[in-house]
């Protein structure tokens, strides 16, 4: 059984220097909070939970603590709001979302309605509509783009959610040009998840299986799970090896293998052991 793993699996830069900083900052200060989890994928949780760094839903009073935030970024309401508390503030977002967050600032600015392309509920496109004095709008799919409010819009500006899927952005953006004169539009999809959908759309069709490795939150493993799985029905999206049924496997010759952003290489490792294990035995 041949089986290949997605030169771009597993962590981008921007996750690892979350981690790095999160463990670093745990070294050197007692108290450190992080909103909610600090990337999506259970087992860095698991890590960095040991670290002594605590889990937070909302943030109380500030003396002597730190505001840890993650690599997805926050509102500027929030970063406000804990500076008020009196936190110590260590900003591990990513740069690639920090400067989604700058041009939003500068658009809002100059007065150009805000339209982010993403998951309206996941916490990196809150993070970004929090960047704007205005109400930003939401573009989750074409569907659901709401007409009757874009025709009002003159001028506007679009931004995307860092994961999004470029096929799926352009075709929202064509439709916005159609009724908005003046639209600028940002692409900005980062670099590591352009590799890995480019890497994802040629692996379905060189291998009989495809194994998607990510936590069931985490938006970019979705988004490489479902590119994989319109162009090879043989998909399976795993977050451990529990997850994996040797049925998957009968009468395979070559799997592919891919890993989210936030996907550690140890957990991608002990998911191919598995797989040779249980290929070898059914053989
Ligand atoms: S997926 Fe892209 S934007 Fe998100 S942390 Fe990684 S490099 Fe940064």
């Amino acid at each position: 059984m041949k089986i290949s793993l997605a030169k771009s699996a597993g962590f981008c830069f921007g996750v690892k220097r979350a981690i790095d900083m999160a463990l670093k900052t745990s070294l050197s200060h007692k108290n450190v909070y992080v909103l909610g989890d600090i990337v999506h994928n259970e087992d860095v949780v698991r890590e960095i939970e040991k670290t002594g760094i605590k889990k937070a839903k909302r943030l109380s009073s500030g003396k002597n603590k730190v505001f840890l935030i993650r690599a997805h970024g926050t509102s500027r309401q929030v970063i406000e709001k804990a500076k008020g508390l009196g936190y110590d503030i260590i900003d591990a977002t990513c740069p690639m979302v920090k400067e989604i967050h700058r041009i939003v600032e500068e658009m809002d600015n100059r007065g150009r309605k805000i339209i982010v392309i993403g998951d309206k509920k996941h916490d990196e496109v809150r993070g970004i509509i929090g960047h704007a004095k205005q109400k930003a709008m939401v573009i989750d799919d074409k569907k659901n783009i709401p007409l009757a409010a874009i025709k009002k819009f003159k001028k506007a500006c679009v931004v995307v959610q860092s994961t999004q899927n470029t096929e799926k952005v352009q075709e929202i953006v064509a439709i916005l040009k159609k009724y908005i004169a003046e639209l600028e539009f940002f692409n900005t999809i980062c670099n590591p998840t352009r590799q890995r959908q480019e890497e994802v759309k040629k692996m379905p069709g060189q291998n009989d299986v495809m194994i998607i490795i990510g936590s069931k939150n985490s938006a970019n493993t979705k988004r490489l799970y479902q590119i994989s799985k319109s162009l090879n029905k043989k998909s399976h999206w795993v977050s451990q090896k529990e997850d994996i049924k040797a049925v998957w496997f009968k009468n395979a010759h070559s799997i592919g293998v891919t890993a989210g952003a936030s996907t550690p290489e140890s957990t991608t490792e002990k998911i191919i052991s598995y797989i040779q294990a249980l290929t070898s035995l059914t053989r």
